[in-house]
């Protein structure tokens, strides 16, 4: 594998490439240790809120709702991994502008990726325009100079891209990269004029096809160091989230001997560039604007220091995460990620890549006590089921878990929070319509459920735990028929629904009919609205749907699935954390992330 690297993928990861490299021995086995004070929770005993909230729960579930998890609160000290942005402008002007961007937003190290120069390669100006870069930058520069053959830009002869290394060297780059492959010919081409300086080196591998085996990793870091690194790199495509055990292996084995990189290129590594710090790389990489990734995967700077925290995290942080595929597009992390931070607990959340649950939930390091607790969405919600050791009874009722709690044993336990919240948003609104207490309101009413998918079936079994008559209405009949069956309600037609031969005090739709693109659908005409006295649609976006308006304009009260989306994810943290979630925060984040 050192013999030549893998063949580089996109052109935009070939060209850009290179996670890379950094400087100062700030290493992670010497960071300083969270602060020791605990924060002890207990849901039913310190947060009120959520006692209300565990009532929606059936007793059994009540009785296992974490009552004691133990965060650490943040650690007061920075980490010792770096923020780090790749320039990589075709011009030295245009390279100024993104140095002093970089900075800015909050890169510690930035890298001078100076084979994107190509005219200063051409004009024979590079050892020149390096100087003038690393003079102007005023954070620890790394110089690199990638050739193609690694994933670089530069495709010319290697004595002169060695010789601008060492100019590199000779002016002051607090860290010069090179790749290990070419380390030899480096060391070899060192100028008798060079002296000793600060200047480390970091020798780097690229594996582009995928992420070798524990003990071809550990061979790399070894060769990499038998050769002379101050520093090693390794950066691999990650073909699947559980390639990122074996980086982060590497790192805890190796990691406390001398610092080093890990990152894993793809969207499926990406955890291991949001957990950079947790894990103890010495570095990770921010692209400084969107679309100026310099590899795939790679989140903004300011995500990795404002919403993923990389300057509190330390080996103890805890991680939770959202399980899906795709999961690029999941609002979680900017929900739940502001919510940690103003609880300021030591802990990160994570979107995660998963292809299978299982496989995932076994592997060294996501399947270890670090992770305390997965979101869990399409298409996993019913696989979730398989994985837990004990779930909430309505969750297996509902056939869903969208919760995975981690057990003080290391074992998970499943819960439903979209029944919770829906639900929870439905009472609310018939108490602001009625005045009668929330937690009541549903005994004895009729709920009509639009709808016998997943969010269908969350309703009908949330609002049967209430005490609910049950009314399916679907478009394909069998589908609600054996929902009504399975939840003791009744089924009936989107036709019966339509002309008005369907009453009740609640309609509730959990279809997507109405959902952006398509706003002007509605899943009932607006003459059968004024009938009932809350209209809920699980549809938020638009936030207001046709439904709602025509529903608010006959009188009803409405309950969106705005409502229903942070409630969820508010049950869920405080699942997570034993703490009341800021569910204002979580709204204001939700609404951000749509503008
Ligand atoms: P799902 O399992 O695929 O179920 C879709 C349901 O919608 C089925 O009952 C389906 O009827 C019906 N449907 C789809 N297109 C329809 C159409 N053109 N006309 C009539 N009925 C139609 O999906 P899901 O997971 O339940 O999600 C449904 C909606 O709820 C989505 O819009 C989703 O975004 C929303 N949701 C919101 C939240 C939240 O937090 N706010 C949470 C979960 C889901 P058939 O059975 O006849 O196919």
């Amino acid at each position: 594998r050192l013999g030549r690297p893998r063949r580089p993928r996109a052109p935009h990861a070939r060209a850009r490439s290179s996670p890379t490299s950094t400087r100062t021995h700030a290493s992670h086995r010497r960071r300083a240790s969270p602060s020791s004070s605990c924060v002890f929770m207990s849901l039913a005993s310190r947060v009120p809120a959520l006692a209300a909230r565990r009532a929606l729960m059936s007793p059994r579930a009540r009785a296992s709702t974490p009552k004691a998890r133990v965060l650490r609160v943040c650690a007061s000290s920075a980490s010792s991994c770096k923020l780090t942005t790749s320039v990589i402008a075709p011009t030295v002007e245009k390279a100024l502008v993104d140095i002093t961007d970089a900075v800015a937003k909050g890169a510690d190290i930035v890298e001078l990726r100076v084979d994107f120069l190509q005219a200063s390669t051409k004009a024979g100006t590079i050892a020149c325009d390096i100087e003038t870069l690393v003079k102007a930058c005023p954070v620890p520069a790394i110089v690199t100079y990638r050739p193609t053959w690694e994933g670089g830009q530069y495709d010319g002869e290697e004595a002169p891209r060695l010789a601008a290394l060492w100019a590199a060297y000779g002016v002051g780059a607090a860290y010069v990269d090179c790749e290990v492959l070419a380390a030899e010919r480096f060391f070899a081409a060192k100028p008798a004029s060079v002296g000793k300086t600060a200047t480390k080196i970091i020798l780097s591998s690229h594996n582009y096809d995928e992420t070798a085996s524990d003990e071809e990793l550990a061979g790399i870091h070894a060769k990499c160091v038998a050769a002379g690194a101050d520093i090693v790199k390794m950066a691999s495509v990650c073909n699947d989230i559980e390639d990122i055990s074996r980086l982060e292996k590497l790192l805890r084995d190796k990691g406390k001997d001398i610092d080093t990189i890990v990152l894993g290129m793809s969207e499926a590594g990406q955890v291991s560039r949001l957990l950079a710090a947790k894990f103890g790389s010495f570095l990770t990489f921010g692209a400084i604007r969107r679309g100026e990734e310099s590899a795939p995967g790679q989140p903004l700077l300011e995500e990795l220091r404002d919403m993923y925290r990389v300057p509190t995290q330390g080996p103890s942080t805890k991680v939770m995460g959202v399980i899906g595929n795709p999961i690029g597009h999941s609002k979680s992390p900017a929900l739940h990620n502001p919510c940690l931070a103003a609880a300021n607990v030591d802990a990160c959340y994570v979107p995660l890549l998963v292809k299978d649950i299982k496989t995932f939930l076994k592997s060294p390091l996501f399947g270890s006590s670090d992770f305390i607790g997965f979101s869990v969405t399409i298409p996993h919600k019913e696989d979730a089921l398989e994985v837990c050791a004990e779930v909430d009874p309505v969750a297996k009722q509902i056939g869903a878990v969208n919760t995975l709690v981690r057990q003080p044993d290391g074992t998970l336990k499943g819960y439903n929070t979209d029944y919770v919240a829906a639900i929870e948003a439905i009472e609310t609104a018939y108490e602001k319509k009625t005045g009668t207490p929330a937690a009541e309101v549903l005994k004895g009413k009729t709920v009509v459920v639009i709808g016998a998918g997943g969010a269908g079936k969350a309703l009908a079994f949330g609002a049967k735990f209430k005490g609910a008559n049950v009314v399916i209405a679907n478009r394909s009949v069998e589908r609600a028929q054996a929902l009504a069956d399975a939840c003791g309600g009744t089924a009936v037609s989107l036709e019966d629904l339509a002309s008005g031969k369907v009453s009740g005090d609640v309609l509730a739709n959990s279809t997507s009919v109405g959902m952006q693109p398509n706003v002007d659908d509605t899943p009932a005409p607006a003459a059968v609205l004024g009938g009932f006295s809350v209209v809920f649609d699980a549809v938020y976006t638009p936030l207001e749907t046709r439904l709602l308006r025509e529903a608010k304009a006959a009188g009803c009260e409405i309950a969106s699935g705005l409502d229903m989306f942070v409630g969820q994810a508010a049950r869920q943290f405080e699942l997570f954390t034993g703490k009341e979630a800021k569910t204002e925060l979580m709204r204001n984040a939700v609404l951000s992330s749509m503008k």
